[in-house]
């Protein structure tokens, strides 16, 4: 109303009185992006109910508790154990040594080879360093036990509190593997185990598309209908399984992660797959479609390449994304969540989004976690699909990870969005500070809510 008795002159001069001058903009996108609060839709965190192998201030702990914070956590997170076996190779510490030493000798070794005998250059040490410094912790500690005091004096839930608040997160995104019996039994035995107005669920189910015959034995023994052969009987049978769960969870969206070789259609000669496939499309989807809830697409981990490493050895490999792009046209439905983590997917990942609006790309997951990767991404992404997708998620397992995944991935962000205004600005087009808050609500909170709520 107000821009209609004014004319096309004052308007224009209005606008220019809130343009944000050139050399004011990184500041001012620095300010609003760290002031926006974020919608974490993918981690490994948990909340306090489903227990905490960490010392405490409550004094209760819980040996297989899948709460994870803390020094010794950090320390010992698998991206650090491998860098650390660059430095004190197998031939000087066999792995199977290593993994008999109590969790704080494990933590001592690394600090040693990685913090105090090194220099922390790689991210993931930066990132340890970042979260102890941002915690008020001083980061030139040559010893753990400095910090190890620190933690057993915190209260888990409130220690949440207090991570959320210095990463400034406003929803915790968990990840819920069903076919995990440790988690399994939580929520079975506590049915408020994931109920904290924190924290949100996902359920995960890896081995339903991944090893139908083993899931489906699985099922039977937990009193469903369900065989090895994907009959129209198990198909029910799964629709029912996926539906408690979603319920007993009140799980935001399903997920699964896939290995590099992942193609749909499934190669007619792979058995495996085949059954995958059948599920996928006769239950996984359906119930997706019939929930309105995203189905998310974690592509291109190859699992145990090294297995003496266990998590730690993993790798990546290139995906398929004509799979992908396959899977949004022929389920227009249905909604896809996707990141892929080989580098040399991402292009194909972009152009593919821009054909189907049923595809969100986001993240830049695990070992393209990396400042220089998030930044060429991240381009990429403006590049080719302007504001729509979602730029990171933190994959944090240890809770303490938030402050520094956020932290590192905020300042790329900062950088990218500025160049990208700075170019803008020299077309004319001014930049004022509601089209950044606008465009920086959506990237890290708006255009998640909304991909749920579509
Ligand atoms: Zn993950």
């Amino acid at each position: 109303m107000v821009g209609s008795t004014l004319t096309k002159e004052q308007t224009t001069n209005m606008k220019r009185s809130t343009a944000i001058p050139a050399d004011q903009l990184k500041p001012v996108v620095a300010q609003i992006v760290a002031h926006q609060k974020i919608y974490d839709l993918h981690t490994h965190l948990y909340t306090p109910r489903f227990g905490t192998p960490v010392a405490n201030s409550t004094g209760k702990t819980d040996p297989t508790g899948l709460m994870l914070w803390g020094v010794e956590e950090l320390v010992t997170y698998h991206y650090l154990v491998a860098e650390v076996y660059r430095v004190v190779p197998a031939s000087k510490l066999p792995y199977e040594e290593f993994w008999k030493w109590p969790k704080s000798r494990q933590a001592d070794h690394i600090w040693k080879y990685l913090f105090v005998e090194n220099t922390p250059v790689s991210e993931a040490c930066r990132g340890v360093l970042t979260t102890l410094g941002k915690l008020g912790l001083d980061p030139n500690e040559k010893h753990l036990d400095a910090y190890r005091d620190y933690f057993a004096r915190q209260n888990p839930s409130q220690y949440i509190d207090k991570v959320m608040e210095l990463s400034n997160v406003h929803t915790i995104t968990m990840t819920n593997p069903v076919f995990d019996d440790n988690e399994r039994d939580r929520w079975l035995a506590d049915k408020t185990v994931g109920s904290d107005p924190r924290f949100k669920a996902v359920l995960r189910i890896d081995p339903l598309l991944r090893n139908f015959p083993q899931a489906a034995a699985k099922l039977a023994d937990w009193g469903y209908q369900v065989h090895g052969d994907p009959s129209a009987q198990s198909i029910d049978e799964v629709k029912r399984f996926l539906n408690q769960w979603l319920d007993r969870q009140d799980a935001i969206y399903m997920a699964v992660s896939l290995p590099p070789d992942f193609r749909y259609p499934a190669n007619q000669t792979d058995t495996l797959a085949l059954a995958g496939q059948t599920i996928l499309e006769k239950a996984i989807l359906p119930v997706c479609a019939e929930r309105k809830m995203p189905f998310a697409m974690m592509i291109g981990s190859n699992l145990r390449t090294q297995p003496e490493l266990r998590d730690a050895g993993d790798t990546s490999g290139i995906s398929d994304v004509a799979s992908v792009a396959r899977l949004c046209r022929d389920f227009p439905g249905n909604k896809f969540l996707v990141t892929m983590l080989a580098r040399e997917n991402q292009h194909e990942l972009c152009v593919t989004a821009r054909k189907f609006g049923n595809l969100m790309p986001f993240g830049c997951w695990w070992f393209l976690n990396n400042p220089s990767l998030i930044t060429e991404i991240t381009q990429m992404r403006f590049e080719l699909l302007g504001t729509s997708f979602i730029p990171q998620h933190s994959d944090a397992r240890i809770l303490d990870q938030l402050v520094y995944k956020w932290d590192h991935s905020r300042k790329v962000l900062v950088n990218v969005l500025t160049d990208m205004y700075t170019r803008i600005a020299e077309t004319g087009r001014l930049i004022t500070r509601e089209d950044i808050v606008h465009d920086v609500e959506k990237l890290l909170n708006g255009n998640f809510q909304a991909f749920l709520a579509q």
